[in-house]
């Protein structure tokens, strides 16, 4: 594990973040500035760095936090009204922590396009 990468950290545990859902692959916790009334960050535990990095041997981990994504959605309520699941990669697609997650906007109306 990189011992500079921030969600690596959380994941450990040797950072506090608010955990709602974890397993021996994903850990799901709220985002420290929520974009939506529920914002939740699907982490892998594993350290990818990026969507872009996922090989063949992830391929059971996305799903998994697809369907994790799916559980979460309906356990707060928003899986009816619908939200989005984003996955921001790279520079242009505005990654800022380089360890993969994917966001859980929902509770309200998303536009589109993104900004
Ligand atoms: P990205 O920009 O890489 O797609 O998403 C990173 C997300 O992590 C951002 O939405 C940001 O608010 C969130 N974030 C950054 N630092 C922390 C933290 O220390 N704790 C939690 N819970 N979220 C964080
Ligand atoms: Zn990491």
């Amino acid at each position: 594990m990189p011992s500079d990468c921030l969600f690596c950290r959380i994941v450990a545990g040797e950072l506090p973040s608010a955990q709602i859902y974890a397993d021996d692959s994903v850990v799901a916790i709220r985002d420290i500035s929520p974009q939506a009334p529920t914002h939740i960050l699907l982490l892998s535990r594993k350290h990818i760095a990026s969507v872009r990095d996922v090989t063949a041997k992830d391929h059971d981990l996305i799903g998994k936090i697809c369907a994790v994504g799916t559980e979460l959605a309906t356990r707060e309520g928003i899986a009816e009204d619908g939200y989005r699941l984003v996955v921001n990669v790279g520079r242009n697609g505005g990654q800022t922590v380089d360890h993969l997650h994917v966001h859980l906007l929902g509770g309200r109306h998303m536009s589109w396009p993104p900004g």
